[in-house]
């Protein structure tokens, strides 16, 4: 008999950068909250996608000995360095511990070059607020692993918030821990995703479906979000509406204010300010 698996989300809060580029209605850009996924068996745990600075990496180290388990594994969605970083502060306190991703993941995650981090993190969170040792994901062999007899079953998504990303499905569970495939109730980052990239987006969200999750857990989550997959079909409403608007506006601040109109609660419009600049390049230069 396996004894059920436990799930804990700890979400790393909102908190500044040094972004100065605004849009007219806001003062400081900040970094969408991130969530860390605990699953715990009766004496194992995994962590998925360890969060970014080395505060928010501290207090999932503090969560997880909380947890009184034995890291074994660190499972990361996808290479963007605000679901990898903190996995060295686990490693310090759970050395036995693998971190693992998909291959193509893996890859990605292990290019990022020094200079690569110093010229995009370094200037968004100075001050050391970076971690300095960082432990790249090692290709997992094949799409499983086990927790105490529970499989966890890394899914290829392709595309989503940036290329070769995934999610990990726990069918005992019905969990979908789907990285930045889902956001529930975050504006989207959009800056990799021009050029088909929506559309294959869009696919992502058509596959994590199919496992008919009974709940997500999205990278970027509203603080307080229950994991319900209505969070699925909001995020392609919102590529659909990003399909609708952007050939009908002809600058980064009327696009930033038609989304707005269309999801003005959604937290973190900084972030889609981002992705409006990204969307009208031209401007940036000019
Ligand atoms: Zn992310």
């Amino acid at each position: 008999m396996t004894a059920d698996l436990h799930v804990h989300v700890h979400l790393s809060p909102s908190i500044p950068t040094a972004v100065t580029d605004l849009p007219p209605d806001l003062d400081v850009r900040v970094w969408s909250p991130i969530a860390t996924t605990l699953l715990g068996g009766e004496r194992e745990a995994v962590v998925v996608d360890p969060p970014l600075t080395v505060a928010q990496s501290a207090s999932v180290v503090e969560r997880v000995l909380a947890w009184g388990r034995e890291l074994t594994t660190i499972y990361v969605t996808h290479a963007h360095g605000d679901h990898w970083f903190g996995a060295a502060a686990l490693l310090e306190h759970f050395p036995a511990a693998r971190v693992v991703a998909l291959p193509a993941v893996a890859e990605a995650a292990r290019r990022q070059s020094p200079e690569d981090i110093a010229a995009f993190w370094e200037p968004r969170f100075p001050g050391g607020q970076i971690p300095t040792t960082l432990t790249p994901p090692e290709p997992l062999d094949g799409e499983e692993f086990d927790l105490e007899g529970h499989e966890l079953v890394a899914v290829p998504l392709g595309h989503t918030d940036t290329d070769h990303t995934s999610a990990l499905h726990v069918p005992s569970l019905g969990l979908v821990v789907a990285g930045d495939a889902v956001y529930d109730d975050v504006h989207l980052y959009l800056a990799e995703s021009d050029g088909g990239g929506r559309r294959a987006w869009r696919d992502a969200l058509d596959v994590v479906g199919t496992l008919h999750p009974t709940t997500v857990v999205a990278g970027h989550q509203r603080p307080g979000s229950t994991g319900n997959p209505t969070a699925i079909d909001a995020t392609r409403r919102y590529l659909d509406d990003v399909e609708d608007l952007l050939p009908r506006t002809s600058s980064a601040l009327g696009f930033y204010r038609a989304m707005r109109a269309r999801h003005p609660d959604r937290v973190n419009p900084g972030a889609l300010w981002g992705s409006a600049r990204a969307a009208f390049p031209a401007e940036v230069t000019a």
